[in-house]
């Protein structure tokens, strides 16, 4: 018989849920932020209820962060975990309003208890909906809508508070992730504790001072005026270089699953299995949010943990930004467990476009990114490169946009080029080559070294390197946004 047992455990809708605020307005940010801190806070509820009703000890917390969780439990009545199991449900629907789905599923070892959540996860909220095995229709309907919240269009309005712009129509959901986020901005670590926040029955409590072992980090880097007030997109977008532009990056840890497959075959004690989750969710969840604070002040976590992150910042820092997030990367968990790298996926979108619409993008983008074989790549500005070519290909980008600021090139240049290396037909490479001589003879002059210099070399891969043709277009668009100005930027 099994000495132990393994209970997994997954949130889902986080996504959706932490993105589904409908306004595009002012309080977006604020709203982006209380949500996915009550997220980390289900899951905190959700580990702490579990691990009081069924005396798990901290070491065996294998897994956690990210949305999910791994433990090592001793041996439990199926009867007890059903329990558990349909009660957190329960209270998860409740107090989202139905949009996240909690699932849980154990077996007598780790990789078994995986797979059954997989299953799980197909048909969520389950144990909800069966009652005696007949569907229950009354557990699973919302009650009535006379007016919808204003904020998420998904429940009944309960209070009106006002808020710049006059007064808003609030959900219950909606009134306690406001609550939250207001809280939010004094504390920066939490325990679960007889304090002022309550989440699936479990209260919560700021701790002062604070570190690793006290509690947990409650702080996301919020970028800030002078006068401490947190900025809005639309602020954080007039911090551009150019173009007025927010990046969100999506970034995650390539072949996870392999991994963390392999760790788990490799040691049975799965004290491995711990020390690699827990680095990973250091790195994403804390290790972040110090760079972010010493270097990075003006991007916006939206999401950090686990082995997955999610940002907005003004477009130009953002891809600066990555650049430190790999090489620390490197140095920290990819140094320790090599070979482990990221991928990341960038989208550049207006301030005035909800949030969302850029994070499906960047959701695409890295989805491009790990497509190509070996991943470890970065998707961006119409094309993508592994991450030893970024430096360059930023520093190309700014290299063309200094030569506009001076007036050495003119952006229309910039614009014939582009397409130049826009309109590629392989057959035709010649061709193309051909067109690019004459547009510097023609444009250059003969005292601009340098810029005759650099065209040279694009020469030689225009009839040779694909891929550093599409890198050099990459830096062509770089440049362009950072060179656009105010009446372009009007007129689209
Ligand atoms: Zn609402």
């Amino acid at each position: 018989m099994s000495s132990a047992t393994y209970l997994a455990g997954d949130f889902s809708g986080i996504q959706r849920y932490v993105l589904g605020v409908k306004s595009a307005g002012k309080a977006q940010a604020k709203r982006l932020r209380a949500r996915s801190f009550l997220i980390e806070l289900l899951e905190h509820a959700a580990l702490e209820t579990i691990r009081q009703r069924l005396c798990v000890a901290e070491k065996d917390i294998l897994v956690r962060g990210g949305g999910g969780f791994l433990l090592k439990i001793p041996p439990a009545a199926p009867g007890e975990l059903e329990e558990i199991s349909s009660d957190l449900q329960r209270k998860v629907w409740n107090e989202t309003g139905g949009e996240i789905q909690m699932s849980l599923a154990w077996a007598d070892d780790p990789l078994g208890a995986h797979a059954r959540l997989e299953c799980e996860k197909h048909r969520p909220g389950n144990s909800l909906l069966q009652v005696d095995g007949s569907w229950s229709l009354t557990a699973s309907s919302l009650p009535p809508v006379d007016e919808l919240c204003e904020v998420c269009r998904q429940a009944p309005g309960k209070r009106r508070v006002t808020e710049e712009g006059g007064d808003v129509l609030h959900c219950t959901s909606c009134l306690s992730a406001r609550s939250l986020g207001e809280k939010l901005t004094t504390w920066k670590w939490m325990r679960p504790g007889p304090g002022p926040v309550h989440v699936l029955g479990v209260s919560f409590e700021p701790v002062n001072g604070g570190g690793v072992g006290e509690g947990f980090h409650a702080g996301r880097w919020i970028p800030r005026s002078r006068s401490g007030e947190p900025l809005t997109f639309e602020e954080i977008a007039g911090t551009t270089t150019g173009d007025r532009r927010l990046a969100v990056l999506k970034a995650d840890v390539d072949y996870m699953g392999i991994r963390v497959g392999d760790i788990i075959r490799k040691d049975r004690s799965y004290n491995d299995l711990r020390s690699f989750s827990r680095d990973l969710h250091v790195f994403f969840g804390e290790t972040i949010h110090d760079l972010l604070e010493r270097d990075w002040p003006l991007i916006y976590t939206l999401y950090a943990g686990g082995d997955d992150l999610l940002l907005v910042g003004p477009w130009n820092t953002v891809l600066d930004f990555v650049q430190s997030l790999v090489e620390r990367f490197g140095a920290d968990p990819g140094r320790k467990y090599s070979p482990l790298t990221l991928s990341a996926g960038i989208a550049l979108s207006p301030y005035r476009i909800p949030i969302r619409h850029a994070v499906d993008r960047a959701e695409k983008l890295l989805e491009v990114a790990k497509r190509r074989p070996g991943k470890n790549r970065c998707a961006t500005l119409g094309t993508v490169w592994s991450w030893e070519r970024h430096q360059f290909v930023v520093n190309n980008g700014k290299q063309l946009m200094t030569w506009v600021v001076c007036g050495v090139t003119h952006r229309s240049f910039l614009r014939r080029l582009l397409s130049l290396l826009e309109s590629r037909n392989p057959t035709d490479r010649q061709l193309r080559a051909a067109r690019w001589s004459y547009q510097i003879q023609r444009n250059v002059d003969r005292r601009h070294n340098d810029v005759r210099h650099w065209a040279g070399k694009v020469l030689e891969y225009l009839e040779t390197d694909e891929q550093r043709v599409n890198e050099l277009a990459a830096s062509l668009r770089y440049a362009l946004l950072a060179t656009r100005t105010g009446r372009e930027r009007r007129d689209g």
